[in-house]
């Protein structure tokens, strides 16, 4: 069925998300009033999803509102910020109600979760795309940034890493193997590390989310930060199902080069190291000490052998300095 404009907004987006006391006004006029507590600061960050670009033709709507929250709240994660609010501007082909309630049903899941509510946005007719503003609230002066990495800090990871880009590998084949699956699923599905962002507050000296890929999004902290870093590759944490169906090396190439896994990486000082288990506790995932920053800039990738790990194709030269 195809909905007006209106209906789409009163039908699916007005009651969207848990209701928040710190929304004076919600949808429903030309802006919302959202109040900011005392003593924070507001973490305000967007991230546009393309159909085909951003997500394959034929992912489940359920599933690209899912990943449309995902990856914005993973940008407050590596913040250290706590979600508050979204708006969200939807660009359909056709008002077509079906689609939108699955979008907006996997939206409401994980925004219920982690209790943001959305509180306007705009919808328009076009190419299949949405734009999700996501604001969170921070102590002042508390917020994790990509520059602070001094030589000596620990780099870790969250979770495993690759998995995204071995699920887009499968995507689209229908494979029953459960490997296969979980696979997809966590290209799909990729959670936010919002409790361990929040937990590494006064702990990680940087952070950054894992969107394009290790070498390349640990690249920006290294940049900002006016440091280097050296990176052993056995440590990369690979899930089973990554390594089984595409073997170690490969797994580890996955790990390096492809992004959507949106772990957190992030740098800590050795004084502090000895506080990150409780973080991950806190966080409910597992982190690994995967290298080690640097004075000399650069990005150095270790092999077991303890000489330069040759990473494959061309594509990332600028990082390798070895
Ligand atoms: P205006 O023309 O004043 O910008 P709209 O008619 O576009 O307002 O929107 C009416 C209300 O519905 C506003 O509060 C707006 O924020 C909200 N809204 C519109 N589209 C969306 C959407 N996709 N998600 C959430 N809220 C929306
Ligand atoms: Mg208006």
């Amino acid at each position: 069925m195809s909905l007006s404009e209106f209906e789409l907004i009163d039908r699916f987006f007005a009651a969207c998300g848990p209701r928040r006391a710190d929304v004076v006004l919600g949808i429903g006029d030309d802006a919302a009033l959202l109040r900011v507590p005392a003593g924070h600061e507001l973490v305000v960050t967007l991230d546009a999803l393309v159909e085909g670009v951003h997500f394959p033709r034929g992912t489940e709507p359920a599933a690209i509102g899912h990943k449309a929250l995902a990856v914005n709240l993973s940008d407050l994660a590596a913040m250290g910020a706590d979600p508050a609010w979204v708006t969200l501007a939807l660009c359909l082909p056709t008002a077509d109600a079906a689609f939108v309630q699955g979008l907006v049903a996997g939206f409401s899941a994980l925004a219920e979760r982690w209790g943001v509510q959305l509180v306007g946005g705009d919808t328009v007719r076009g190419p299949l795309m949405l734009a999700l503003q996501a604001h969170g609230l921070v102590p002042e002066g508390a917020a994790l940034r990509r520059r602070g990495a001094c030589p000596g800090d620990l780099v870790y990871v969250s979770g495993t890493l690759g998995d995204a880009g071995g699920g887009l590998q499968l995507f689209g084949h229908a494979d029953p193997d459960p490997a296969a699956r979980y696979l997809v699923q966590r290209l799909e599905r990729p959670e936010p590390r919002l409790a361990l962002g929040r937990a590494l507050r006064g702990i990680a000296s940087a952070a950054i989310d894992l969107s394009d890929g290790l070498v390349s999004d640990l690249g920006h902290i290294l940049a900002a930060s006016g440091v280097g870093a050296v990176l052993e590759v056995a440590r990369l944490p690979l899930s089973a199902p990554l390594v089984g169906r595409f073997g170690r090396d490969a797994a580890r190439h996955l790990a390096l080069a492809n992004g959507d896994d949106y772990e957190l990486c992030f740098t800590v000082p050795p004084a502090a190291a000895g506080r990150v288990a409780d973080a991950a506790r806190a966080g409910g995932c597992p982190v690994t000490c995967v290298g080690r920053i640097e004075a000399e800039p650069g990005l150095r990738l270790r092999s077991d052998d303890g000489g330069p790990y040759p990473l494959a194709g061309g594509g990332f030269d600028h990082f390798r300095r070895t």
